[in-house]
């Protein structure tokens, strides 16, 4: 029940279920699917009449049958003759923020809070009641796709409008940089006069004076502006201990909506308008099946999805049990995330502002001696390599490698900021996942 054919065959089926023999005999007999793509069902018909009539008397049961099959809104287009399939090209001049719209965010009780405040700020762009709107929650859950649903919708509101989208960290690295080359001032008038700010995964400058610092003028001229924020984090400003207080409290001032892992219903619409995205469609055993299965992330059902579509096209099968547990084992590992020690020193380079090859060097300098107890510190906690292994990694010897961790299990005992760095650092990385 994969292909395109499958899938016309269940609409035929529901619309006939609503419709007279001769109705479906006269309008859908030479009606053919040609593409089911990006949320549109392309279908051929031989004359203008018979499309004409499709669209006018049609389309809507058409469309809810779509709805019955994959839990999505679908939209119709109808080729008449000898028209053919082009696809459309891509104008959206927001490119990273492809694909995350409305339209296509499921809305359960996890999420309704969050989504209904986005709708908000998208009606009433710069409304105190939403300004700043903060939205939390762990990762996978649908933040950035929230975040990039509002400048989509803003966007095709008014086109005028000047949106900035940028992650939290890349704040800080172009700060930096602009700091280093001489063009502060660009960078304040580049984020200072925007109508609508996104900041992605704020979290990231938690802890890191100099971009708070510019990150809070940025805040107040935009905020004085009338015009609107909106910023994700992994969680509620409360618990970013490093956060400077200036910005807690404004981060606070505005509108917070978490979002929380899905239900087990809101997991079944998802993975149905996901497969349904891909044109695969599942039974509802096997959707079932999975929602139980995958409880906590809404990426890993799209990486399990993605990795079904691939099965599909080798086999050719219908999906089965056993291959959505073969999914589920590559993509979720056991439910633990184990990142690589590559992504624990690069997190801990960022974070610090050295480079890996410092961590990974001789050199005395404060800063560069923390980040490496540290690095050596958080591979000992986060993987399964052993003290050799992470000596390896670092250049250093087995005995080394110890006491740095030794140094910083004291710290974290006495020394409080030390405590909430490892936190924080430890968030971020399994943020990467
Ligand atoms: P976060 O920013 O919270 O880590 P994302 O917004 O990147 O999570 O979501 C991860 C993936 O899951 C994205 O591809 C996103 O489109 C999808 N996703 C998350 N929540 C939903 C939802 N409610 N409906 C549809 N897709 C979702
Ligand atoms: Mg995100």
């Amino acid at each position: 029940m994969n292909s395109l054919q499958d899938i016309w065959n269940s609409i035929i089926g529901i619309l006939s279920s609503k419709l007279t023999p001769t109705s479906i005999k006269t309008w859908f007999e030479d009606c053919t699917p040609v593409a089911l793509n990006d949320g549109t069902l392309i279908l051929h018909t031989t004359t203008e009449l018979k499309r004409s009539i499709l669209q006018q008397r049609f389309e809507g049961e058409i469309k809810e049958a779509l709805r019955e099959i994959f839990s999505c809104d679908f939209d119709i287009l109808i080729l008449a003759g000898d028209e053919e399939y082009e696809p459309a090209p891509d104008i959206n001049p927001l490119p990273e923020m492809d694909g995350y719209t409305f339209e296509n965010f499921i809305v359960g009780k996890c999420n309704e809070f969050a989504y209904a405040a986005a709708k908000g700020v998208v009606k009433n762009p710069g409304n105190k009641v939403y300004n700043p709107l903060f939205i939390y929650g762990n990762s996978g859950l649908g933040k950035t796709h929230l975040l990039c649903a509002i400048g989509t919708s803003i966007h095709e509101n008014r086109p005028e409008a000047k949106i900035a989208y940028i992650k939290g960290d890349d704040f800080t690295n172009e700060m930096v940089r602009s700091l280093k080359e001489g063009t502060a001032d660009e960078f304040r008038q580049k984020y200072r006069g925007v109508d609508l700010f996104l900041v992605d995964d704020i979290q990231f400058i938690a802890g890191k004076e100099a971009t708070q610092e510019e990150f809070f003028h940025t805040f107040n001229s935009i905020y004085e502006a009338g015009h609107q924020i909106v910023i994700t984090s992994d969680r509620p400003p409360i618990d970013m201990l490093r956060l400077d207080d200036r910005l807690r409290t404004r981060f606070e001032g505005g509108m917070m909506a978490d979002v929380k892992p899905p239900d087990v219903e809101t997991r079944m619409a998802i993975i149905r308008n996901k497969a349904g995205h891909l044109g695969m469609q599942l039974t509802d055993e096997i959707v079932a099946y999975m929602a139980e299965k995958i409880t906590s992330n809404v990426r890993q059902i799209e990486g399990v999805i993605n990795r079904l579509t691939a099965f599909r096209e080798l086999t050719g099968d219908e999906i089965t049990r056993e291959m959505v547990d073969d999914a589920i084992k590559a993509v979720v590992r056991d439910g633990v995330y184990v990142p690589t020690p590559e992504t624990i020193l690069s997190e801990i380079s960022r974070y610090y502002q050295v480079t890996e090859d410092d961590i990974k060097g001789v050199g005395r300098q404060k800063n560069i001696v923390s980040a490496r107890h540290i690095t050596a510190y958080l591979i000992r906690n986060l993987t399964n390599l052993p003290l050799s292994g992470i000596g390896d990694f670092l250049n250093r010897d087995h005995a080394t490698v110890l006491s740095s961790i030794r140094k910083i299990e004291g710290q974290i005992k006495t020394d409080k900021d030390m405590a909430a760095t490892i936190r924080d650092i430890t968030s971020n990385i399994n943020s990467r996942q």
